[in-house]
């Protein structure tokens, strides 16, 4: 499959309406890294940074993560690479953490609720991240967002090391860009000074798709119930579209569906620029968009969701099964 798209790979996602989508790879080892390059990938869009934790048997040390991030961002060669901060609680439980027994995991005390609450290991994070820019361009990314006020806190401690690493006479990194996840619907209702301070915003489509219908995205029985080609799910995008038009806030999607072709199409169509997938649906994602013209498919999208259905896949493959592909 992969050869398939060989001759595709220093293309770019330009649709036949002349738009062009950035593709960018989702990862989260060293390993990883190679398919950049074999991808054709415009970058790293999402960098998981919990991998690192969760395959070590004790919390690493900030120089070992700085020689890491460094790593990454050599392999990079000047690609931009997104790092998420550290998305662990009971769902993601580290060998060296004291377990908290809680109900519901993915609805509790993970990601930046513990940076917050706990935040030496993050701010360590930090610091091991701005040492290993080196002086290049570095982006930070909060997970799991729930609030505003979230996002000023996990931001000012981040530019608190900065101040501290400049107070030592540390090199910098070359620019600094600070965004979120949105990932849970209350994010999108965020007044517009979220937006605005956000120096990007990516929808963790995984984690946004399991709060919206309220589905386990663990269990299997209502995972597959409820599509990104729900209706309702797509008038949400539609609304953080519009909210980061507004503020003009780039805004990225880095959950699994930015990899299936189909999904891929509706969210370019919708006005997603970036999509961050793995780097093996690149290749399939880059063709069909290549392939069709995003402004008639937009077409089809309003018409579908106008008619009351619930999904609108079937009208979007039968729509795709009179293009060219
Ligand atoms: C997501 O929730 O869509 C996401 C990209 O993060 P993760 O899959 O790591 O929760
Ligand atoms: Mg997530």
């Amino acid at each position: 499959a992969q050869s398939r798209y060989a001759s595709l790979r220093d293309l770019p996602a330009t649709a036949k309406c002349g738009t062009t989508v950035a593709l960018h790879m989702n990862a989260g080892l060293m390993a990883d890294l190679p398919s950049l390059a074999g991808s054709g990938a415009e970058g790293v869009g999402l960098f998981r940074t919990e991998l690192q934790f969760l395959i070590r048997a004790h919390v690493p040390k900030r120089g070992e993560l700085a020689d890491i991030y460094s790593g990454v961002l050599d392999a990079a060669k000047g690609k931009r690479v997104v790092f998420r901060t550290l998305d662990i609680g009971s769902d993601k439980v580290l060998p060296y953490m004291k377990r908290v027994e809680e109900p519901n995991p993915a609805m509790g005390w993970r990601a930046i609720r513990v940076a917050l609450d706990k935040p030496g290991v993050m701010r360590m994070q930090l610091q091991a991240l701005l040492r290993a820019a080196k002086g290049r361009p570095l982006s930070v990314m909060f997970p799991f967002i729930a609030e505003f006020d979230e996002f000023r806190t996990a931001r000012q401690m981040l530019l608190d090391e900065v101040k501290r690493e400049r107070q030592f006479g540390h090199q910098l990194p070359g620019a600094l860009e600070i965004g979120a996840m949105l990932e849970t619907p209350s994010l999108a209702f965020a007044p517009k000074e979220f937006f605005e301070l956000a120096d990007f915003i990516s929808i963790g489509g995984n984690d946004l798709k399991q709060f919206f219908f309220a589905a386990d995205r663990e269990n299997e029985q209502v995972r597959r119930r409820y599509d990104m080609l729900n209706a309702s799910f797509l008038s949400f995008i539609r609304q953080i579209v519009a909210r980061c038009e507004e503020a003009r806030t780039e805004l990225s999607f880095c959950g699994e569906d930015a990899g299936r072709p189909i999904e891929a199409l509706c969210l370019a169509a919708l006005g997603l620029r970036t999509l961050s997938m793995r780097p093996a649906s690149i290749g399939p994602v880059k063709h069909l968009i290549r392939r069709v013209d995003l402004t008639e498919l937009r077409e089809v999208i309003d018409r579908e969701c106008a008619s009351g259905v619930t999904n609108i896949r079937a009208g979007v493959m039968n729509w795709l099964s009179t293009q060219d592909i």
